[in-house]
């Protein structure tokens, strides 16, 4: 299987390039060159495969022959080793709980599966590989937790002193082994500034064998098309599912459309999203404004320029009208958020995250319109992560789960550095 880019139609590279470099030439982002619906026999057997056994058939599709099938089959055992179930909230609605992984969001899905691939790409190699990521907080914790004692891969963290929350500094700096924290004294920006200088420094790049392990690689969507096949496993209902997806970067939903693209039923697409809703408004008047992000509840999905929007718009051969065909955007305010998670408590006793009831409001409203369609919600974190909104508007504690109650035992080690890119450089250099 070869990758061609969003930027270059022409251009083709290997599996090792797309995901070792992440980013190709000129901005653009990698997608496979070829997605073939898988065959009729595979839609028979589907009821009786585990969910990584699945996942298998899925990656074997959309990566064909990159790399033999049983060590893409041990990856995705390795990666794929916790469940994402559907909750029936009603006849019409249901919820795909994408939370049940080591740090308690969807990201871990993308984060473990690309940690197995990265390994097998550096097998061989006398010197690891060193992941090097900033992060603000959530994105360092699913790095981190999916490279953990991932052999030939060293992942090195920065994250901006006291502005990451406790129960997210433990996530980055209580595990140890191959993975390194680095607190920096200053702010995020610094440290995205620091991890910039870095690559961009050629000479420290290759003797360091520095990689990244951002959200736009292809290696992060790949296994987000798994969950989109494991929900329609155990979907009930006489027609295909709407799938409604709590939208920020919009790499989950690019993930929905290859599913679909390898033959996933689907009736349709909502993109869901906060106040930052650059996409919505593209679909309603096919233009496309980038624009500074804006904090809200929902914060995973503050994003003012989607970078994964132009996958989906070369997945729809660049034509809004044949995306507007297939998805349905709409928007949502932190206070209707909010209210968004009374409904569905007070509605089914079941509490959601506020990013979860963004897409559950998309859905009652799509469904206004389409009162015969049956849906899916994507809820992409445990409501644990947000305990101050979901207990105000539920009147219930969120009872804690055991990955999180684990981490406020274990002790924090990380290495204070000065917000400087030659600190930075020194201390790379000085590592054994
Ligand atoms: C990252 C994230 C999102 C947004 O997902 P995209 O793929 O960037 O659209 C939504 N919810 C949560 C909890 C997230 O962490």
């Amino acid at each position: 299987m070869h990758f061609y880019s969003t930027a270059d139609p022409h251009l083709r590279v290997d599996l090792r390039r797309a995901v070792l470099e992440g980013l190709a030439p000129g901005g653009g982002l990698y997608l496979p060159e070829t997605l073939r619906p898988l065959p009729a026999t595979f839609f028979d057997r589907l009821p009786d495969l585990s969910f990584p056994e699945l996942a298998t058939e899925v990656a074997l599709q959309l990566l064909g022959d990159s790399l033999p099938a049983t060590d893409l089959r041990k990856i995705v055992h390795r990666a794929i080793d916790f469940d994402a179930p559907l909750h029936k909230l009603d006849d019409q609605r249901q919820v795909l709980e994408l939370f049940h992984g080591p740090t308690l969001a969807f990201k871990d899905f993308g984060a473990r599966f690309m940690a197995g691939l990265m390994g097998w790409l550096n097998r061989g190699e006398d010197q690891a590989l060193t992941i090097l990521v900033a992060t603000s907080g959530d994105t360092g914790g699913a790095v981190a937790a999916g490279f953990y004692q991932t052999p030939g891969i060293e992942v090195v963290i920065l994250y901006p002193q006291g502005k990451v929350s406790p129960l997210q500094e433990k996530q980055l700096t209580t595990l140890g082994h191959n993975i390194t924290a680095l607190e920096i004294d200053g702010t995020f920006d610094d440290c995205q500034r620091m991890v910039k200088a870095a690559f961009s420094d050629r000479e420290l790049a290759q003797q360091c064998r520095l990689s990244s392990a951002n959200s736009i690689n292809i290696a992060r969507l790949i296994p987000q098309a798994f969950y989109y096949f494991r929900a329609y496993q155990q979907w009930d209902g006489a027609q295909p599912p709407v799938f409604c997806v709590p939208s920020g970067n919009f790499g989950n939903l690019t993930a929905g459309l290859l599913a679909h693209r390898l033959g996933l039923p689907v009736q349709h697409f909502i993109a869901a999203t906060n106040v930052n809703d650059v996409v919505p408004e593209y679909l309603e008047t096919a233009s496309f404004h980038p624009r500074p992000s804006v904090p809200t509840l929902s914060n995973a999905m503050d994003v003012g320029n989607p970078s994964n929007f132009a996958r989906m718009l070369a997945l729809f051969g660049g034509s809004h009208p044949a995306m507007q065909a297939q998805i349905y955007g709409a928007r949502y305010t932190d206070l209707q958020t909010r209210a968004g998670i009374r409904e569905v408590f007070e509605r089914y006793g079941y509490q959601i995250d506020p990013h979860g009831a963004v897409g559950y409001l998309a859905l009652r409203d799509y469904q206004v319109q389409h009162p015969d369609a049956a849906g899916i919600i994507l809820e992409t974190a445990h409501p644990a992560k947000f305990p101050e909104v979901v207990e105000a508007e539920t009147g219930q504690s969120v009872p804690m789960p055991p990955q999180l109650a684990a981490l406020a035992e274990r002790e924090k080690v990380a290495t204070p550095l000065p917000a400087d890119v030659a600190a930075l450089r020194d201390w790379l250099l000085a590592r054994p």
